[in-house]
Formats: structure tokens, C-alpha cells, sequence
């Protein structure tokens, strides 16, 4: 029995066992995956052609996980630090956590069941991918994260897919240094939104609602973006396309067991509990709007938190509770 299981490997869950080390907390950390979305970030998930740009622009007094994402470093020295004690690690994927009496069993893929007194969830969220769109690197081509190319696109043409909070927000970052915005929205109705409505007011920005993209031009140079919508069809030449379609939590193995929010994102409150006393969650599977690696490794740290100030007054509560 653990008083303590964290359940991931990114950034979110390796701030809770630095907080849990810290603070000597008997914990297990469990993943399948140990660097979480901080190493797994790769052509897939960037803009393959503006890393040309990038690198003509980065600062080489910058280290180069921090120019790909910032906070990684942070994450790679919580790695170095957690990989001296591999007795606190499980490499395997958690399937189902269950609640037995005043405890939980963590059930896993190929290992044994373990007990803990109390459980972080930090499992993340993996980002929605476009189906059925033609053109040659595809993905590579479409860029997930706008943080870095914002200063690389001033004065240029860029298009913003989808009608997240993110991809908003990301559309608005553009706008105050790019020629032209296109912000394509798949689902019409979101122009009516009063954030959209906002960003609308701006000289430069172009609002597409109802569009879809159907095929992507272009590899090295100003690239194509074909849109259709009915039986319209719009080209758009910009020099960067980023997309943010939404994202999947990885919350299956508490859906049964806490309280959820749209989309699936496990709900929380500001010490990051669930609805279920010990059960606590973190990172990416509590955020539809998905967040940074930064945001991610607080909340770790204060779900931890949270979990260490419930193991130390459990018994207190316990006792406040026979007495009533
Ligand atoms: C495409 C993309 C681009 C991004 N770009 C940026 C950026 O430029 N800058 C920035 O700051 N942030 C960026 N982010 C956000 C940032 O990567 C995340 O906010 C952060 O990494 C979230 O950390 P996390 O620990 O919550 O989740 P993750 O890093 O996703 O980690 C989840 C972990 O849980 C493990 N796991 C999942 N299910 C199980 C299970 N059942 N059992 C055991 N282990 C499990 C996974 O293997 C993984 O190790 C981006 C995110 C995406 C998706």
C-alpha cells in the first residue's frame, strides 16, 4: 500500500513526485510513456517548414529544448532527478482506478493491481488530427503550437484552423504582429461567439466560418490552403498554417468513478481534487483549452500538494466525523 500513486509520465505528474520527493511522500509513479508530451513532441506535432525559420531566428544563448518548448528543461531535469530512484517507478499503463473502502486500487495492464491512499491522475489529452485532407506531409506541414512562431510569422500570412478557446487565443497572438489572419472555422456557428466576434474587429483578420480544409500545396515555400465550403472552394496562400482541433483526455480509467466536464476532461477544483476525497487530477486531462508545459507542471505540484495535506488530515477527519 502507497500512500501516494501519481499516474503519468509528462510534466504535470513529474512536478507531483518532485513535490511528493520533496516532501517525502511514499509514492509510486506510473506511466507508460515517462516524458509525457514534452518528449513526444516531433514533426508530428510541429510546423516541419517553419523550423527553417525558427532556426534562422534563435537565440543561441537559448538551449535548444527550451527554443522547442519552454519549460521542457525543467521537465528534463525532473527526468535526471526521478531516474536516480527507478524504484519509484512502474513502467506500465494504469487501466482502471477503483475505490475499496477508504482506498484505491490502481488497476494496471501487466503488472499487479496497487493500493494507495491516494491518487493524481495526469494522464493528459492527445490533440484531434485532420481526416481525409490531401496533399503531400501533411502533417508535417501543419504546425499544432503557434508559441514559438509568432515573432518568426511578423508580417506575414497566416491561417488558424478550428474554434478551440486555443485556436482563438492563437489567432488573436497573430494578429498583433502578421499581415493577414485567416481564421477558418469548421463549425460555422462559432462566429457567433463573443470572442470570435472580438478578434473579428480587427483590420487584419479574415473570419471563414463553415470551411473545412480539404487538401494543403506546398512543402518548402508560401504553401496553399484549400478550403471548401458547399460547393465553394477558397485558396489561401499563407506562409503558416496552425491548427487546434480539440483534444482528447486521456480520462477512461476514472470515467466511472468522478465527476466529468465537457469533453471528457476530468473535473477539478482550485486544489485540483475531483469529486472523489483522494482522488486528485492534473495537467492537460483537467483542460479543454490545453494549456503549457508551465501551467502543467503547477498544477502537478499543487495536486500533490493537495494530496500530501489530505494524508496528513485524514485521520483528523476521520475523527471529526465519529465524533459528529
Ligand atoms: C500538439 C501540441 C503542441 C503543444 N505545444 C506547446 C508549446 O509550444 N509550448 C507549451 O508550453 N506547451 C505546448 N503544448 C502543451 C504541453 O505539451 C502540455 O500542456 C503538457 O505537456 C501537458 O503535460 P501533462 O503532464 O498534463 O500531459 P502529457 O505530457 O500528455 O503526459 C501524459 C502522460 O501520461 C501517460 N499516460 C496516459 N495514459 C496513461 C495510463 N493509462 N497509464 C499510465 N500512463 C499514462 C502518457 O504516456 C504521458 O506520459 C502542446 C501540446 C500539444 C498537444
Amino acid at each position: 500500500m502507497r500512500d501516494l500513486v501519481i499516474i503519468g509520465g509528462g510534466a504535470a505528474s513529474q512536478a507531483a513526485a518532485m513535490y511528493a520527493l520533496g516532501k517525502q511522500i511514499d509514492f509510486l509513479l506510473v506511466c507508460d510513456r515517462f516524458g509525457g508530451r514534452v518528449e513526444a513532441l516531433t514533426h508530428a506535432d510541429q510546423d516541419y517548414l517553419l523550423s527553417d525559420v525558427l532556426d534562422q531566428c534563435a537565440d543561441p544563448a537559448v538551449a535548444a529544448d527550451e527554443r522547442q518548448l519552454i519549460g521542457s528543461s525543467a521537465v528534463h531535469l525532473f527526468e535526471r532527478q526521478l531516474s536516480w530512484q527507478p524504484e519509484r517507478r512502474v513502467n506500465d499503463r494504469a487501466t482502471r482506478v477503483q475505490r475499496v473502502g477508504q482506498h484505491f486500487v490502481v488497476e494496471m495492464e501487466r503488472t499487479q493491481p496497487i493500493m494507495a491512499g491516494t491518487v493524481i491522475v495526469a494522464t493528459g489529452a492527445a490533440p484531434r488530427h485532420f481526416n481525409n485532407v490531401a496533399g503531400r506531409h501533411l502533417v508535417a506541414c501543419l504546425g499544432y503550437s503557434n508559441t514559438h512562431h509568432v515573432a518568426a510569422l511578423a508580417g506575414k500570412a497566416v491561417a488558424v484552423i478550428g474554434d478551440s478557446e486555443q485556436a482563438v487565443y492563437s489567432a488573436a497572438e497573430f494578429a498583433h504582429e502578421a499581415y493577414q489572419v485567416f481564421l477558418v472555422l469548421p463549425n460555422a456557428a462559432a462566429a457567433e461567439r463573443r470572442d470570435v466576434a472580438l478578434l473579428h474587429r480587427q483590420r487584419n483578420v479574415a473570419v471563414l466560418p463553415g470551411f473545412t480544409l480539404v487538401e494543403v500545396r506546398g512543402v518548402t515555400a508560401a504553401r496553399q490552403l484549400v478550403l471548401t465550403r458547399n460547393h465553394e472552394r477558397l485558396t489561401l496562400e499563407v506562409d503558416g498554417a496552425f491548427a487546434d482541433l480539440g483534444r482528447e483526455p486521456a480520462s477512461a480509467l476514472v470515467g466511472h468513478l468522478v465527476k466529468m466536464g465537457a469533453g471528457g476532461f476530468i473535473q477539478v477544483d482550485r486544489g485540483f481534487a475531483t469529486s472523489v476525497p483522494g482522488l486528485f487530477a492534473a495537467g492537460d486531462v483537467t483542460r479543454p483549452e490545453g494549456e503549457h508545459v508551465l501551467a502543467a507542471i503547477g498544477d502537478g505540484a499543487r495536486a500533490a500538494r493537495s494530496a500530501h495535506f489530505f494524508l496528513l488530515t485524514r485521520p483528523m477527519a476521520r475523527a471529526v466525523g465519529q465524533g459528529r
